[in-house]
């Protein structure tokens, strides 16, 4: 690490991650998953979430290339079985309000070469079983975040031209404080500043109430219809005791459901994406009354395959955000085969689960409700990136008028 003033800047990067990130208040409990190579954050974390007065810090370890072996050896029907303790686990979690954080730093192709099958196999049975939890994470019933740290693995597919492995991994460290704000004098009111001006743009939007968008592309002309009484989020957002946290960091993206049956048209990806540990690009989808019902990829179309198979709201749309494509970590140039990253410099989709919080009083529904209301429900929540400079986007009333939101990829 020759990276200058790096251990002073992970302090003040754990600092921000347990005050404004998972915003942690004397009396949580909060639970990390870490992979074992960031062993040094984490327990960093541990100390500072301590400090901040959580009641107990849970760290459930994980290990890559123990997972790839798992994968590639583990008996058949031991992939799919998931222990009662950790179903009870989860249910424990939910009781007990257990905020999360996600330290995300997994080589982006880490289990490349693997078959496929045993690996969504494996994943169907584990979102399963955390289903709940992910729900009340999503309904925002506590506390959570997803960071990111350098790892070799992942700091190898951003700086490929980089001749050292360290350099690297002080290349993709830089690019993390950079765009967490870490190198602001002040980066907790740098945060604070950047949330307030994400908050003008969902306010217009909330405001607006549309009915539709109408994205335009190279490879894209598609309409998204968006349910009544939407309500479009950014950088921060809060618990049901009214307690603030930040999701994502970093963030750059306002976002809103759209309507589970109303999508039609067709859209084509712009950036490759990292699921499964396999990277999937040139991804394009054609869908009708909301359902995705053709799709092809240049690389890992049967990854897609299975995924939109996953569960009936698998190939239905969960998630719409709007990025600038001249947000700060877009401007790096940069792909980062990491989805936090990416979908920070572009617009982005996701097929599965939508947050139950993109409409008016929608932490307080059952699932069944939600659904009523437009809002997909299914165990996975993946997002892809389709905007670019070329993107415009209209927002469509419902009086059919017509205005517009993004020209050229940015907001007008
Ligand atoms: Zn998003
Ligand atoms: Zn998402």
């Amino acid at each position: 690490m020759v990276l200058s003033n790096f251990e002073a800047n992970l302090k003040k990067y754990v600092h921000l991650i347990a005050k404004i990130g998972v915003g942690v208040k004397p009396g949580h409990i909060v639970s990390i998953n870490s992979q074992i190579d960031q062993a040094k954050l984490t327990r960093l974390l541990v100390k500072e979430l301590y400090a901040l007065g959580a009641a107990e810090v849970l760290v459930n370890w994980k290990d890559d290339s123990v997972s790839r072996e798992t994968y590639l050896h583990a008996n058949e029907k031991r992939l799919t079985h998931i222990p009662e303790s950790t179903v009870q686990k989860f249910q424990e979690f939910i009781n007990e309000k257990v905020s999360r954080i996600s330290i995300d730093s997994s080589d982006p192709a880490a289990f490349e070469g693997v078959d496929n099958e045993r690996i969504s196999k494996h994943l169907a049975a584990s979102n399963a079983a955390s289903a709940d939890y992910s729900a009340a994470i999503q309904a925002n019933k506590m506390n959570w975040t997803v960071v990111a740290a350098a790892s070799y693995g992942w700091a190898t597919k951003v700086f490929p031209h980089l001749s050292t492995k360290e350099e690297q991994l002080d290349a993709l460290w830089d690019q993390i404080f950079k765009t967490t704000r870490i190198y602001e004098e002040d980066p907790i009111k740098a945060w604070q500043d950047h949330d307030k001006k994400l908050c003008k743009q969902t306010k217009k939007l909330n405001d607006a109430q549309f009915d539709a968008l109408h994205y335009t592309a190279p490879g894209t002309d598609l309409v998204i219809g968006l349910p009544k009484n939407h309500y479009w989020e950014g950088a921060s957002s809060m618990n049901s005791k009214g307690e603030v946290f930040i999701a994502n960091m970093p963030t750059e993206e306002v976002f809103t459901a759209p309507d589970t049956n109303r999508v039609d048209g067709y859209v084509s990806s712009t950036k490759p994406l990292s699921y499964a540990g396999v990277v999937i690009s040139g991804m394009k989808f054609t869908f009708k009354n909301g359902k995705a019902i053709e799709f092809s990829a240049k690389q890992g179309e049967e990854v897609i395959q299975k995924l939109l198979a996953t569960d009936e709201g698998a190939s239905h749309l969960g998630e719409v955000a709007l990025v600038p494509d001249l947000s700060p970590i877009s401007r790096s140039g940069l792909t980062f085969f990491n989805t936090l990253f990416d979908e920070n410099a572009s617009n982005h989709l996701a097929f599965g689960q939508a947050y139950a919080t993109s409409i008016v009083g929608g932490e307080k529904l059952s699932q069944d409700e939600l659904k009523k209301r437009g809002l997909n429900r299914s165990t996975i929540h993946v997002d892809f990136m389709v905007g670019s400079e070329n993107m415009d986007i209209d927002g469509i009333s419902s009086d059919g008028s017509r205005t517009p939101i993004f020209r050229n990829g940015d907001w007008t």
